[in-house]
């Protein structure tokens, strides 16, 4: 399970990555509501934990337009106070949760479990793309009966890219995405676990290419007769 957090208090918001990454879940941590957007419009969480006073944009206005997006991740708002109107206004955004700050770790882990777990159905357990299927708990790839495993890394990139068929994919959104905002991941990085899935592809016999397009990023597609 994969989790966003938007939270503005950086030392709240690392707390919250740390307790979230303890339980296995992958965490990305962001700090700003047009940062959060941005990351929550990527479709990758299965949830969303938001504060409501935020820079930039607030947190109504993040559920708003990932909903106005049609992206149906449950959120979970955290408010500061205990002000009926801000629950209402949160939920009438289309948010799915709140909690009134200050709030018990395992209260919030529990919420998150409730939310993943309402979801069910809706949470991909497997994506496609021409002849490869990516499965999305066992971190295998697939073509007909053969199938590789893939390190984290690898699998997260391909992951992207399939979220965003036929479109291209910047390598700066690879590497805020996959080693997040901080890091000191360069372009050679994000080309050198491009060149492991295309051998992986290789090796599966797919028809599937990740091609390159100068100075732009990557773009999946598949050759005809696929
Ligand atoms: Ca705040």
């Amino acid at each position: 399970m994969r989790v966003l957090i938007v939270e503005d208090e950086v030392r709240l918001a690392e707390a919250l990555g740390q307790i979230i990454s303890e339980q296995k879940y992958s965490a990305d941590v962001v700090h700003d509501g047009a940062a959060g957007l941005d990351y929550a419009l990527s479709g990758l969480y299965d949830v969303i934990v938001l504060d409501v006073m935020l820079p930039k944009l607030s947190g109504f206005e993040v559920v708003r337009g990932i909903r106005a997006a049609k992206i149906t991740t449950p959120v979970i708002l955290l408010t500061a106070k205990d002000e009926v109107s801000d629950k209402v206004t949160g939920l009438d955004c289309g948010a799915d949760d709140y909690m009134t700050k200050p709030f018990a770790p395992e209260e919030l882990l529990a919420r998150i479990r409730a939310l993943s777990r309402r979801q069910g159905d809706v949470v991909l357990s497997e994506m496609t793309f021409a002849d490869l299927t990516l499965n999305l708990s066992a971190y295998t790839l697939s073509r007909g009966a053969k199938s590789v495993h893939l390190g984290n890394k690898e699998f997260e990139v391909l992951r992207i890219l399939m979220a965003n068929p036929k479109q291209i994919v910047s390598k700066e959104d690879l590497i805020i995405k996959v080693w997040g905002m901080e890091s000191d991941a360069e372009d050679n990085n994000v080309e050198a676990y491009i060149s492991f899935l295309r051998k992986k592809f290789y090796f599966l016999g797919s028809k599937v290419n990740i091609n390159t397009i100068r100075k732009v990023g990557y773009r999946l597609e598949a050759e005809e007769g696929c």
